[in-house]
């Protein structure tokens, strides 16, 4: 059997994990290297979780800032999942281990002028026990607030600035409580990388909040066209103006902001639902969700809209599988018609197949185009309907196990690429039917319509 190598990209991810890794035990080594643990062990554990709890919250801005030299080797949905989860270890260490291990005593420094080190008594004072308890507070508001965020009854974009406003404030307040209270941290080396740490999580909300609006306040586009396509959903056309337009590959996305200032903190992600070989305009498919996509419809022709991408690694360009079967369910179609609309432009296209999931008929986007590439023989459409009408000559239910091993089973067998865009729970299924049927992880490219 041949060995298995692990694949470039594999390679740099872990170079990016190893990285983040080592970032967040820096202080900790740094820490036992030229201060030594010294007290007893529950106190270490208490001192360690600090070290450690902290670094991996200041790394955690670098995962939300959507840095693609970390995004596009890591893909948008992981590295915001490694937020998350990064999220909710760092407030478990430091919310429920690091305050109440510590055994020794605790007060002022100055009761122990001797003890310059906090060996033998905890250097809390009134202001480091405040900014302590602050922090301790606000970590729990900002990781409940994260955890509950669907059932806050605020818009994305405002629980995302408080998001922003809490973590610093946490960064803040824990860089004074750590400074002016911790053993560890009053080595001038470890309080210097401290503060570069600080540095580096206040800089990235400046790029994000500032710096990168700028840039795109530098590549403005303008909306040329909305028009309905299927039930509640949109197709949106931007034009560049005063550029070229945006390089991408298909299956990529970008966040729009639409008809608002390069500042607003109003974006949403969309797929690219154009051909990168259509040069100029960028089309989008949007389906009505919630109060931003709702009000689509009414936004005037004309008006500015800003682009940044693009994101994302649903990328079939240099995979050099046979053929490309897409699994998509209602609007996460859009990144799959990008891809096969660039593959039928290609010298020697490769056979495709499109099981499209829909609740209605009048769901259905592209149809005619889809049809026309069906009749055309570059495309098989098996079109499936949870609430078909009457007549229905196509597939109804859902995507199930029995449905993709029924249309799946020879592209499996002949080791094509699976491209999944739908709901989660389509994902999860579409996923665990295409690994019965023997089709290895590499061969499959997700893109989830959602961070949650
Ligand atoms: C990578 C990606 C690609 C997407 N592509 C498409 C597409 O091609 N067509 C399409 O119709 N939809 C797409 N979506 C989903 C789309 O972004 C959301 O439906 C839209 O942002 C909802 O906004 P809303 O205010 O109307 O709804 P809300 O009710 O405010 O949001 C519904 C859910 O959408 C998510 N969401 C809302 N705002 C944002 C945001 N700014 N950033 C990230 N997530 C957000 C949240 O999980 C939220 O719970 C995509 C999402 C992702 C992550």
């Amino acid at each position: 059997m041949a060995a298995m190598h692990p694949s470039p990209r594999t390679g740099r991810r872990r170079l990016v994990i190893g990285l983040l890794a080592a970032g967040a035990i820096l202080p900790l080594a740094l820490g036992w290297l030229l201060v030594g643990p010294a007290r007893p062990w529950p106190d270490e554990i208490a001192g360690a979780s600090a070290l450690l709890g902290f670094a991996a919250l200041l790394w955690s801005f670098v995962l939300s800032g959507r840095f693609r030299a970390v995004t596009d080797v890591v893909g948008m949905d992981r590295t915001m999942r490694w937020h998350q989860v990064t999220g909710i270890a760092v407030s478990l260490l430091l919310m429920l281990v690091h305050p109440f291990l510590y055994t020794l005593p605790d007060g002022p420094a100055f009761m122990r002028p001797d003890d310059l080190t906090h060996a033998h008594v905890l250097g809390l004072g009134g202001a480091s026990i405040a900014t302590g308890l602050l922090a301790w507070l606000l970590l729990g508001l900002l990781t409940t607030g994260a955890i509950g965020r669907d059932q806050i009854p605020f818009r994305y974009e405002t629980w995302r600035a408080v998001h922003g406003l809490l973590a610093i404030s946490v960064v803040l307040l824990g860089l004074h409580h750590g400074l002016s209270a911790g053993r560890y941290s009053a080595s001038p080396v470890l309080a210097g990388l401290w503060l570069a740490l600080g540095a580096m999580a206040s800089s990235t909300l400046l790029w994000v909040w500032l710096i990168r609006p700028i840039g795109l306040a530098r590549r403005p586009w303008r909306i040329a066209a909305i028009r309905p396509v299927a039930l509640r959903t949109w197709e949106l056309v931007v034009a560049p103006v005063g550029h070229a337009g945006l390089r991408f590959q298909a299956g990529q996305f970008a966040w729009l902001k639409l008809d608002r200032g390069p500042f607003s903190r109003r974006e949403h992600p969309f797929s690219i639902a154009s051909a990168p070989s259509e040069a100029g305009c960028l089309r989008f498919l949007i389906k009505e969700a919630g109060d931003f996509t709702r009000g689509i419809g009414a936004l005037p022709p004309g008006a500015r809209a800003f682009v940044d991408g693009p994101h994302g690694n649903l990328v079939v360009e240099k995979r050099a599988e046979p053929g490309l079967a897409f699994l998509c369910g209602g609007v996460g179609v859009a990144p799959a018609l990008a891809i096969l609309r660039e593959e039928v432009r290609q010298p020697t296209p490769r056979p495709m197949l499109l099981v499209y999931g829909n609740r209605v008929a009048t769901q259905l986007i592209a149809q005619e185009e889809l049809e026309r590439l069906s009749a055309a023989g570059r495309l098989k459409v098996v079109h499936v309907l949870g609430e078909p009408a009457p007549g229905w000559a196509g597939e109804s239910g859902q995507l199930d196990a029995a449905l993709i091993a029924r249309h799946c089973e020879a592209a499996a067998r002949a080791g094509w690429l699976f491209v999944l865009c739908g709901p989660p729970p389509m994902l999860r299924e579409a996923r665990k039917a295409l690994q019965r049927l023997g089709v290895r992880p590499a061969q499959i490219l997700e893109e989830r319509f959602t961070y949650a």
